[in-house]
């Protein structure tokens, strides 16, 4: 029996997953970590702490599967995406706490980037629209505010990473500086369609490209984890960011297909191939380098579906648990003609509207809570064909599958009023934690467990499939009302908006 171990590091949490060659789950060991904000809109985390719980959980998941580290055929790695870490290149400490992705104080920083006028190059070389989100920015705003740190940098005695990097550094005890093009191509910093660091953007950011990892296929030989850390050394040999592998692990390898994660925020990827398009909107992601061959995605995150079902529990108490959103949704025949916008902080692609609010619009008096539970689900769905129609429309590549993960996907009233908007199918894994999932898949075709991506979409189980049984008419009837009460939802932030829908 082949063994294949992945870290899945995450923003919150470190897992380690034992799974076995037919892709099965054997043991997982989970732990949280600390996270520090230390100004408003700010966030770190302690690298040490990533290393540490990474180690630990892996360890103790190997024990609980009774898999000796001689045992185990390959690591995979899959991350938290554009959470920076700088450290020194002779002792490996780090110079500063990790800046997490979702840290907002290099705002100013990037608005500074989007005046020069060299800006437009971001979006054609990376496909990504500036935001402080990704890497470059943090690593110019350490530069700025730590001192001595970019002299450091100019001699070559620092190092950067992402989290891949800063684990396969640490793993290898410091042998090996690396990391693979899905994680790469976040940093905006990254040519997505050369595949390769670019000086315009090195120069226009201000990094020095000494202390850029060498950037290795995901699907492919990293290195050999230290043999002091498990007992004996075992192969990395596949990594990805955490949407990317999601994708993988999803089997995801064919134009059209698609997978959707439902947790707090949706985030929606369709595979499109080996050609990139440019996608104005920043859509256009590299998924991941294997074979010698980039492939790409299209996708974005939708800011709130999970979370309006938090606040259906949380703050205006019409549901008990999350749970019961479905059994009231089933309650009722409609939504009575009532639409939720839950634009709680605006709405992001496709609408790009930061001033749109939450809206609950069509309100009768026969209108109860199981509508509004009704309509806070199918917003959900809504939301999702809003993205993945854009999609269809930049790429020219039609939805053939949407395959579902995380966890608003034990609901079936949401997968089913999913696959009837979209008109298409919908399918549940069994296994859906599938960002683990993704990097066991791309650790095993790195070592050989699995051989080609086809053996993959063979091993890869339905739990349940939802095809569409609403008659057109319905369908665009419904969508067509979504669209006018998103309309209404836009621009409520600004007072002097013309209504003019
Ligand atoms: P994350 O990884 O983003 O924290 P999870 O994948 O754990 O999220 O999913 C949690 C989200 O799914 C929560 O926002 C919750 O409201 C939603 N959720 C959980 N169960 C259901 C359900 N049965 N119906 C609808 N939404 C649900």
């Amino acid at each position: 029996m082949a063994y294949i171990l992945v870290l899945d590091q995450g923003t919150t949490s470190s897992r380690a997953t034992v799974y076995n060659e037919k892709g099965e789950k054997i043991a997982l060991e989970q732990q949280e970590f600390e996270q520090y904000y230390p100004k408003p809109g700010w966030w770190e985390q302690d690298p040490m702490d990533i290393v540490n719980t990474v180690i630990t959980t892996s360890k103790t998941a190997l024990k609980k599967a009774g898999v000796k580290a001689e045992d185990v055929d390959a690591v995979g790695i899959t991350n938290q995406r554009e959470t920076t870490v700088i450290w020194d290149k002779e002792t490996g400490v780090p110079v500063h706490n990790a800046i997490v992705w979702g840290c907002r104080r290099t705002a100013d920083i990037c608005k500074d980037l989007i005046a020069d006028t060299r800006s437009p190059m971001v979006n054609e070389k990376t496909g990504l629209v500036i935001d402080a989100t990704y890497s470059a920015s943090k690593i110019r705003w350490l530069f700025e505010n730590v001192e001595g740190l970019k002299e450091r940098a100019d001699k070559g005695e620092l190092l950067f990473g992402t989290i891949d990097t800063w684990l396969i550094y640490n793993l290898t005890n410091k042998k090996v500086h690396a990391t693979d093009y899905s994680n790469a191509s976040r940093t905006m910093l990254f040519n997505v369609k050369k595949g390769e660091w670019d000086k315009d953007l090195l120069e226009y950011v201000g990094v020095p490209e000494g202390i850029l990892p060498v950037v290795k296929p995901s699907v492919g030989y990293f290195g050999d984890t230290d043999a002091s850390i498990y007992g004996a050394p075992i192969k990395i040999t596949g990594v990805a960011g955490d949407q990317h592998a999601a994708l993988f692990g999803q089997a995801c390898f064919d134009d059209g297909d698609a997978k959707n994660t439902y947790g707090t925020s949706n985030v929606p990827m369709m595979y499109i191939g080996n050609n990139p398009i440019q996608s104005d909107k920043g859509l256009l992601s590299l998924a991941w380098e294997m074979d010698d061959e980039i492939s790409y995605c299209m996708g974005a995150s939708i800011l709130t579906t999970g979370s309006a079902v938090q606040w259906l529990r949380d703050k205006v108490h019409i549901i008990n648990n999350a749970a019961e959103s479905e059994e009231m949704a089933k309650s009722v025949e409609d939504t009575m003609g009532v639409y939720f916008v839950p634009a709680f902080s605006g709405l992001a692609a496709p609408h790009w509207d930061m001033d749109a609010r939450g809206m609950i619009i069509g309100l009768t008096a026969g209108v109860t809570d199981a509508h509004i539970a009704r309509a806070t689900l199918e917003s959900i769905a809504y939301q999702t064909r809003d993205l993945i129609d854009e999609i269809e429309k930049e790429s020219g590549v039609k939805l053939k599958v949407l395959k579902v993960d995380g966890g608003a996907t034990v609901n079936n009233y949401l997968l089913q009023f999913q696959a009837d908007i979209l008109n298409c199918v919908v399918e549940r894994p069994t296994d859906i934690e599938t960002t683990s999932l993704g990097a066991a898949y791309m650790a095993g075709l790195g070592v050989g467990v699995w051989k080609s991506t086809d053996e993959l979409k063979a091993i890869w189980k339905c739990d349940k499939r939802f095809t569409p049984q609403m008659d057109e008419e319905t369908r665009e009837e419904l969508y067509a009302g979504w669209k006018r009460a998103v309309a209404f939802s836009r621009g409520w932030l600004d007072p002097n908006k013309k209504l003019d829908y």
